[in-house]
């Protein structure tokens, strides 16, 4: 058995610490409905960082985080009957879901009792290999290279649900709070719909990017947009942020959530959800949600804005995307 290269997570500390070791581990052998994917790229995503630092509790130890994977099956356990050898996927959150709980067969698995996820209770893919099973995998339309295609893996699909729950519908005006991977992806959906976004985030970079990428109109991320909007959605982990994009609703509109870690939401007038606002979390997704949104992506065509990493300085990756400092998404190469 050889052995391939990977960034490991031994125990969580702050990214300012690298706590992501460049090692040689043993290479994964595919079980029963596995594939063996040579990993060629892997988005870097917020999770990521809320796995290294801790705010995701270890469910694996050591673990090799990341979850927006592109790369090429190149071994196959049995009983695998999707993909093939040669195929380029996309190994994504949603490892696998258990298929016979109340929210499996009711088709909801994104509210899976017992899932599994990428990158956190399984190996990931700061990795030249990783584990899937052939279910889950999603084939990677031809438009789009390895290093654009990483970041529509989470940061595109979870903006994907995003915008399906917040309700918008064509015409409407939809507020994002922070603009990072999945805002940048997510406009482009929404322009797409003939959506009218405005952009609340603290960094005036992040809001030329999101005056570039078609948004009406891009402030501070506790400014009033131009105009109230009739949904909005809070990318940004930061609790403080609830307060202000109430304020910033209409009557009978949707707050959602985008995140898997929010800070403290502080105490909320009631007035401010009276009028039958809405607020409601976004969790993980189905792999329906994947497909479709992969399906307007390429159709689209999405552009994704990336900043491109060698797969050993995941740490520095982490650290400029802790730091405001990434245009976009941070990829690694890993090929
Ligand atoms: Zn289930
Ligand atoms: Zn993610």
């Amino acid at each position: 058995m050889g052995s391939m290269k990977a960034c490991l997570l031994r125990a969580p500390a702050p990214i300012e610490t690298y706590p992501l070791e460049w090692t040689s581990v043993p290479d994964p052998a595919p079980g029963p409905g596995q594939l063996r994917v040579r990993v060629q790229a892997c988005g870097v995503c917020r999770t990521d960082l809320h796995v290294v630092e801790g705010e995701l509790p270890p469910r694996k130890s050591p673990v090799i985080p990341g979850h927006q994977v592109v790369g090429i099956v190149e071994k196959v356990g049995e009983g695998v009957t999707r993909a093939r050898l040669g195929d380029r996927v996309g190994v994504a959150w949603l490892h696998r879901t258990c298929g016979a709980c109340e929210y499996c067969r009711a088709g909801r698995e994104n509210l899976c009792d017992t899932p599994t996820f990428t990158g956190w209770m399984v190996d990931g893919g700061y990795a030249e290999y990783v584990l899937a099973p052939d279910a889950f995998v999603y084939p990677i339309p031809e438009v789009f290279s390895n290093e654009q295609a990483a970041p529509l893996l989470c940061a595109g699909i979870i903006g994907f649900r995003a915008l399906r729950l917040s309700g918008i519908q064509p015409g409407g005006r939809l507020g994002f709070y922070g603009f990072g991977a999945a805002a940048h992806v997510a406009i482009q959906v929404a322009r797409h719909w003939g959506v009218e976004v405005c952009a609340s985030t603290r960094d005036p970079r992040h809001q030329r990017l999101a005056l570039e990428l078609g948004a009406r109109w891009a402030g501070g991320t506790l400014e009033e947009p131009p105009a109230k909007l009739d949904a909005a959605i809070i990318f940004a982990p930061a609790g403080e942020i609830v307060p202000a994009a109430l304020r910033a609703l209409k009557k009978g509109g949707t707050l959602a959530l985008a995140g898997i870690h929010m800070t403290t939401i502080p105490p909320l007038d009631y007035r401010l959800l009276y009028h039958e606002r809405v607020v409601r979390s976004v969790a993980n997704n189905t792999r329906r949600d994947g497909v479709d949104f992969l399906r307007i992506a390429s159709e689209i065509p999405v552009r994704t804005h990336v900043e491109v990493f060698p797969l050993r300085e995941a740490n520095r990756a982490l650290n400029a995307l802790k730091n405001d400092a990434i245009q976009g998404a941070a990829v690694l190469d890993c090929s």
